[in-house]
């Protein structure tokens, strides 16, 4: 029974990138009728960020891709944090000295740093020169006793690895010129690859799903298996994620942090369709881009040997389409809609501190829905604004209506008012408004400023027959009333 994990390092809060990685474990999972497991990789204790395990399975939930087993599920393989398993990974480090695949380094900072000083200034690449493989027994004693701070190394010797993966196929890898990898820290703590190849093994990974930039410790990983005794599991890395001009992922360029979209109104959907479209790996005949796929139909589809190698270039644009399609599902859909709607409601009450009707609220979004909503956060836009917060006039602009003023907007709110059920366009609006204009013997223009000073409050703006259209034929006599009285 296939398993896979997602062990990210809690040193931030999930992102796109992680995200990825984590998406395309759970469809293979699904795929396969695996399971999904989340493990903390939390042994780099100075870059841990606070509230960055939360985070991850609170975006993981989010997103529909909950694991099986993990730190807030539990399972048959608990603790799933690796700094709860400490003991596990100094017995595995002891055995290995034990075996003699790794020994003891009681080289000082100072003198690593100097051999680091000292390989820059020749313009190398600094490596440990391995000495401590060679202490005498008795010199090892002597500083075990002594209680001289050391680190566990694992002895590498330069070798070229052949690691057959499953998304790029035969790769050659030559181990990195570092010198011995180091296993255990000297303040007791395991480093990446030995908690990581310890717990896979524990865990019962059948297959690794991660970044590509993990390929290159991958050689470390099957030598620390091979040492162990251990049948190491099936690798597959996946490309790197980047924009669609070629350069790297930054949050500079726009949001990253998967939370952060849910905040700005993006819909997971839209999130994994995007994200997808850029890593492939599915069979499909039809374009991808027609319509949102669930995840359980991208599971059905789902074949590793089809995952894009090289460039996994981010199509941004393409994640607004979506959410303008996953916007339109959930507005298809009556139970789905009167969320959003209640959504919309209680971010009006948040924001604005105003209590609008649920009808208004349903006719400005089924108004939106026609021509401009991608996200609900269109409609908090500024050019809005005035549906959802009406002041009676401009500050600025603002001296009272006159009674004349007021007899005026009464007659246009009777005028408008009148005007039949679904017909109420700018056109109709325009028609009646001449009419009154006639009638009354007024000027438009001025006429026009006084309906848009009593129904938005604000100069600016849409048209009138655009407001008129916005807020709907109840809403729009209301507010002239409102003023007119
Ligand atoms: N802890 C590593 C990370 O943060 C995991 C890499 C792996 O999957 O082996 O991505």
């Amino acid at each position: 029974q296939p398993r896979l994990r997602f062990a990210p390092s809690p040193t931030g809060l999930l992102h796109l990138g992680g995200l990825r990685t984590a998406l395309y474990n759970y469809l293979m999972c699904r795929k396969t009728g695996g399971t999904f497991v989340l493990r903390i990789e939390d042994t780099d204790r100075a870059r841990l960020v606070p509230g960055a395990v939360e985070n991850i399975q609170d975006s993981l939930e989010w997103m529909g891709l909950k694991p099986d087993e993990g730190p807030r599920y539990g399972g048959p393989f608990a603790p799933y944090t690796q700094s709860e398993r400490l003991d596990l990974y100094k017995e595995k480090a002891e055995q290995l000295i034990e075996t003699g695949a790794a020994y003891r380094c009681y080289c000082s900072p100072l003198r690593l740093e100097l051999m680091r000083k000292e390989a820059v200034k020749r313009g190398e690449q600094s490596r440990y020169d391995n000495r401590c493989r060679s202490l005498s027994s008795a010199e090892q004693t002597a500083k075990h006793t002594a209680k001289e701070p050391f680190v566990i190394r694992l002895k590498m010797d330069p070798h070229v690895y052949e690691l057959q993966d499953e998304v790029y196929g035969p790769t050659s890898l030559r181990v990195d010129q570092e010198g011995d990898p180091v296993l255990i820290k000297s303040d007791g703590f395991p480093t990446y690859h030995l908690a990581n190849v310890v717990d896979d093994h524990e865990m019962r990974i059948t297959h690794v799903l991660r970044g590509i930039e993990w390929q290159m410790s991958t050689p470390k990983h099957l030598r620390l298996y091979e040492a162990l005794g251990w049948k190491p599991p099936l690798f597959a890395h996946l490309p790197l994620l980047m924009n669609a001009d070629g350069s790297k992922l930054s949050k500079r360029k726009g949001a990253q942090e998967i939370m952060e979209y849910k905040k700005l109104g993006y819909y997971p959907d839209a999130l994994v369709n995007f994200l997808t479209l850029a890593g492939g790996g599915f069979h499909r005949n039809e374009p991808i881009s027609n319509r949102l796929y669930r995840l359980d139909e991208m599971a059905d589809n789902f074949d590793l040997a089809l995952v894009n190698r090289n460039s996994c270039q981010l199509n941004f644009p393409k994640l607004e389409e979506y959410n303008r399609q996953a916007v339109r599902l959930r507005l298809n859909s009556p139970p789905e809609k009167a969320k959003f709607l209640a959504e919309v409601q209680r971010v009006v009450k948040e924001k604005y501190g105003t209590d609008v009707t649920a009808a208004v609220v349903r006719h400005v979004v089924e108004w939106a829905a026609e021509s401009r909503l991608t996200n609900i956060n269109d409609l908090f836009a500024a050019d809005l604004e005035f549906v959802w917060v009406s002041k009676p006039r401009d500050e600025k602009a603002g001296e009272p209506f006159t009674t004349e003023t007021k007899n005026l907007l009464l007659r246009v709110a009777d005028s408008m008012a009148g005007i039949p059920d679904g017909l109420f366009d700018r056109s109709h609006v325009q028609e009646h408004l001449q009419t009154v204009v006639t009638e009354a013997a007024t000027d438009l223009k001025k006429l026009m400023h006084a309906i848009r000073l009593a129904v938005c409050g604000v100069t600016k703006g849409p048209s009138v027959g655009e407001m008129a259209e916005i807020l709907g034929q109840r809403e729009f006599v209301r507010r002239l009333r409102t003023v007119g009285m």
